[in-house]
C-alpha cells in the first residue's frame, strides 16, 4: 500500500507521489521558529510532527532533504531587542542555542539548513523576488514606501485557505506580517524603515527597509531547494496569511505550482484554546522538563494523538504518556534478558521472524495512513502484551526476544523513544553472551568470574526464569 497524506491545499488523502524523476527524493520545508523567546511546547508540536513525517518517509526508503528556517527578524524580535537595548543579533542568539538544544532533548532530527533570515545572501535572494514581483505588476511601492503583493493579480489567491475573496471585504493594506482573514488585503513584502525599527534595516531599490516575514519562507525555500517542494508543513495557523502568501509570492515569481503537498497539524491546546504567547498559556520545554520530566516523554505525550486532531495539554496527559513507556522499557529489558540467555534456545517455541515482519508492515501501513498514530501504538502495545504473556508462559526463546528487539528497533527509528538508561554498553552485551554461552556448557566457574566482571564494570546480573537481568549500579 503506498502512502497517503491528508493536502491542505485539496482537503483531500493524496497518494504521496515526489517530484523527483528518481521517485525516491523527498523536499521538504518547515516553516520553523521565531526566535524572540523560547519556543513553546505547541510549537515543538509542529515539529514533532514534521519529524515523525520525515521518519517515517525514511522508513519507507525516501532520501528527504529537509530546510527549516530561522526567523531572526520580524515584527517580534525587533520589539524584543528594543526592550532589551541590545542589537537584533545578540536578543536572537540565546534563542537560537535554546531551540537547537531542544531539538535535541526531544530527539527531533536535523533539518539539512536551517537558513536565518538576516544572512545577507537571503536578504539580497527576498529583493530579488520582490523585484521581479513588481515587474511583473504583482507588487507595487505604496505611498508609505513600503512594497505590497497585488492579491487581485494573483487569481489564485484564497485557494489553500479555501478563501472566497469575493466575499470577502478587502482592507487595502496590511503591513502586519500576522492578520485575520476578515482584513484581508496586499500584504506587505518590504516595509519601509520607521523609528520603530532603530537599528534594524537593510537598503534596496525601495530604500531602507526590512523584509516581511512571508517572503522570507518563500526566498529560503527556492533558494535551498528550488521552485518546487514536495511537501511544506506548518501548524493550521499558518495557512493564512503565511502559507496562503508564500504561494502567490513564489509561484509569482516562478510561474511553477510551489508546493505538491501542504501538511498542517492541529493546535497544542489549554483548557479549549491555542496554546500561545500572546495568551500567556505556554510552557516551554524547560518548564516542563523542570517539573521532573524528560525529553522522550514530551514527545511520546505530543506525538501519540494524530497530527489533525486538537490536543489538549495536561500534567495528566504527561503521566500517562510516562506510564505508557515505563511499559515499553520494561517490555525492552525483559526482552533483553531473554534474548542473553541460554536457557530454552532449544526446545521451546519461538516466535516466528514471519510473524515480526507481518506487524512491522502492520505499524508502517498504519503510517501510511496519513500518519495513524493510534493505529500504530495500537499494534505496539497488542505485540507487548502478548509477548509479555509469552515471557511470563516461558514460551518465549531467546531468538524469538532477539528478534522481538529488532522489530522494535525499526519501529523506534519512526517513534525515537527508547529510553537511553536501558541502553546496553557493546562490551556489557558480549560479557552478558559469554556468560549465557558458559551456562548454556554448564560451566559454572566460568559464569560465576563472568558475574564477576561485570559487578566490576557496575552491572549487577541475576539469574531468573527469564534469563538473566540486568541492573545498572549507581556511577556505571
Ligand atoms: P511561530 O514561531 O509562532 O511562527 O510558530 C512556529 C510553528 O509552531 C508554526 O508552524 C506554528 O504553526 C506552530 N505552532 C504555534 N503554536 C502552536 C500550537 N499551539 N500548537 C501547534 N503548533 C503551533
Ligand atoms: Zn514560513
Amino acid at each position: 500500500m503506498s502512502l497517503r497524506l491528508f493536502n491542505t491545499y485539496s482537503r483531500e488523502i493524496e497518494e504521496f507521489r515526489p517530484i523527483a524523476d528518481d521517485g525516491r527524493t523527498v523536499k521538504m520545508y518547515t516553516c520553523g521558529p521565531t526566535v524572540y523567546s523560547y519556543a513553546h511546547i505547541g510549537n515543538f508540536r509542529a515539529y514533532l510532527f514534521e519529524d515523525l513525517l520525515q521518519r517515517h518517509l525514511e522508513a519507507r526508503g525516501y532520501g528527504v532533504e529537509r530546510v527549516m528556517n530561522i526567523t531572526d527578524v520580524d515584527d517580534k524580535t525587533i520589539r524584543g531587542c528594543q526592550a532589551a537595548g541590545v542589537p537584533l543579533g545578540d536578543f536572537t542568539e540565546p534563542f537560537k542555542q535554546g531551540f537547537f538544544e531542544d531539538l535535541g532533548t526531544l530527539r527531533i532530527k536535523r533539518a539539512q539548513a536551517f537558513p536565518e533570515a538576516t544572512d545577507p545572501r537571503q536578504i539580497a535572494a527576498m529583493i530579488e523576488m520582490i523585484r521581479t514581483l513588481v515587474s511583473r505588476g504583482l507588487a507595487y511601492q505604496a505611498d508609505d514606501n513600503s512594497v505590497y503583493f497585488r492579491i487581485k493579480n494573483f487569481p489564485a489567491y484564497g485557494h489553500l485557505a479555501h478563501f472566497n475573496l469575493d466575499e470577502l471585504q478587502s482592507t487595502g493594506r496590511v503591513k502586519n506580517d500576522e492578520y485575520e482573514k476578515e482584513s484581508i488585503g496586499d500584504f506587505a513584502l518590504w516595509k519601509a524603515w520607521d523609528e520603530a525599527d532603530g537599528a534594524v534595516h537593510w537598503e534596496s531599490p525601495w530604500g531602507r527597509g526590512r523584509p516581511g516575514w512571508h517572503i522570507e519562507c518563500s526566498a529560503m525555500a527556492t533558494q535551498l531547494l528550488g521552485d518546487q517542494l514536495d511537501i511544506h508543513c506548518g501548524g493550521v495557523d499558518n495557512i493564512f496569511p503565511h502559507h496562503e502568501a508564500e504561494i502567490a509570492q513564489t509561484e509569482g515569481c516562478t510561474g511553477k505550482q510551489f508546493v505538491r503537498y501542504w501538511l498542517h497539524c492541529a493546535h497544542l491546546m489549554v483548557d479549549g484554546q491555542k496554546m500561545s504567547k500572546s495568551l500567556g498559556n505556554f510552557h516551554t520545554l524547560r518548564d516542563v522538563l523542570a517539573k521532573g520530566y524528560s525529553g522522550r516523554e514530551v514527545r511520546y505525550a505530543l506525538l501519540r494523538v494524530h497530527y489533525r486532531a486538537p490536543l489538549n495539554f495536561t500534567f495528566e496527559g504527561m503521566q500517562e504518556a510516562r506510564q505508557s513507556l515505563t511499559r515499553i522499557d520494561d517490555w525492552i529489558e525483559r526482552l533483553r534478558a531473554r534474548s542473553a540467555d541460554a536457557d530454552g534456545e532449544n526446545g521451546e517455541r519461538s516466535a516466528s521472524s514471519t510473524r515480526e515482519q507481518a506487524d512491522n508492515d502492520q505499524f508502517s501501513r498504519a503510517f501510511d495512513d496519513d500518519l495513524n498514530i493510534s493505529a500504530a501504538l495500537a499494534v505496539v502495545f497488542e505485540n507487548i502484551r502478548e509477548t509479555n504473556r509469552a515471557l511470563d508462559d516461558g514460551i518465549l526463546a531467546p531468538a524469538g526476544a532477539r528478534s522481538w528487539l529488532e522489530w522494535w528497533e525499526k519501529i523506534d527509528s519512526v517513534l525515537a523513544v527508547t529510553s537511553d538508561a536501558a541502553g546496553i554498553p557493546a562490551d556489557i552485551a558480549t560479557l552478558v553472551e559469554a556468560r549465557a554461552q558458559a551456562r548454556l556448557a554448564k560451566e559454572w566457574r566460568k559464569s560465576d568470574e563472568l558475574r564477576d566482571q561485570l559487578a566490576a564494570l557496575g552491572w549487577g546480573v541475576r539469574d531468573s526464569k527469564e534469563g538473566q537481568k540486568l541492573t545498572r549500579r549507581a556511577g556505571a
